[in-house]
């Protein structure tokens, strides 16, 4: 049985784990040190067993508290070229730091757990999101910071126990919001983030190529609620004939997420 932990989700921190019967990954560490510790230890997932830290991308809200978990637990780093490149620049590793370079779409393997890395069109140079197939054939995906939903993104997903899905804003929200006219368009366009819609059409398609199991995440606290993300999946899911709790199960990542998904 594999456990799925949503950490922390949204704008101001992310990170996830990622559990097999052999240990754990952690994708993200976009909060400080001291309160991922604090959420793992809560979980009773002991610090030990994680096999390494994958990054999606570059962005501070992903990798705030790399550095110091990375000095309290010398794991290797799973990113991309130019995210290491970028981690090496800002000096949250040196030149001499374990790291493994995964390129689009290669894996890697952690015992049992397969990591594989599909291109996001984010802006940060090198922006991923990650797959993990864990012993028996489970996959579970995390999937946030896309510009757009891609045919490669989709293809990879497919088939997925799990997939945590970015549903970031609700385009009205967006528009009538506080943000600058400069960031309204970045968070919209294809290197920005993925509103409910697209993120909702997504999970329909997916949960018809068998998934069944979905989180939502990093959801705008500016730019969306969790009411309107959640509805506008469900509205997508009801449409393929699905009910919720018998079809599938829907979750919200929260802030500070509290709930371990077993898959
Ligand atoms: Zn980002
Ligand atoms: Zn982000």
């Amino acid at each position: 049985m594999a456990k799925f932990f949503p950490m922390f989700s949204g704008s101001d921190g992310n990170s996830t784990y990622i559990g097999g019967a052999s240990g754990g990954l952690i994708v993200d560490v976009g909060v400080s040190y001291k309160r991922i510790k604090q959420a793992l230890e809560n979980a009773e997932i002991n610090l030990s067993t994680i096999k390494a830290v994958l990054i999606t991308h570059q962005h501070t809200d992903h990798i705030k508290g790399l550095k110091v978990f990375l000095k309290n637990n010398p794991v290797p780093v799973v990113a991309s070229r130019e995210t290491i490149y970028a981690l090496e620049f800002q000096g949250i590793i040196n030149s001499e730091y374990p790291r493994v370079y995964i390129d689009e779409l290669e894996s890697v393997q952690f015992e049992d757990m397969v990591v594989k890395s599909v291109p996001t069109s984010h802006d940060a140079k090198g922006s991923c999101c990650f797959t993990v197939s864990l012993g028996q054939d489970q996959k579970v995906a995390v999937c946030t910071d896309l510009g757009v939903m891609s045919e490669e993104i989709m293809n990879e997903l497919a088939g997925s126990a799990l997939v945590m899905l970015e549903s970031n804003h609700d385009p009205v929200m967006l528009r009538l919001g506080p943000y600058t006219a400069e960031l309204k368009l970045r968070i919209a366009s294809k290197e920005g983030h993925l509103p409910n819609a697209v993120c909702a059409e997504s999970i329909a398609k997916l949960f018809c190529l068998g998934t069944n199991r979905f989180v939502l995440a990093h959801l705008s606290e500016q730019n969306n609620t969790p009411e309107k993300a959640a509805s506008a999946t469900r509205a997508a899911l009801m449409d393929k004939g699905a009910k919720e709790n018998i079809d599938y199960i829907l979750y919200i990542a929260e802030k500070e997420g509290k709930r371990i998904i077993t898959v």
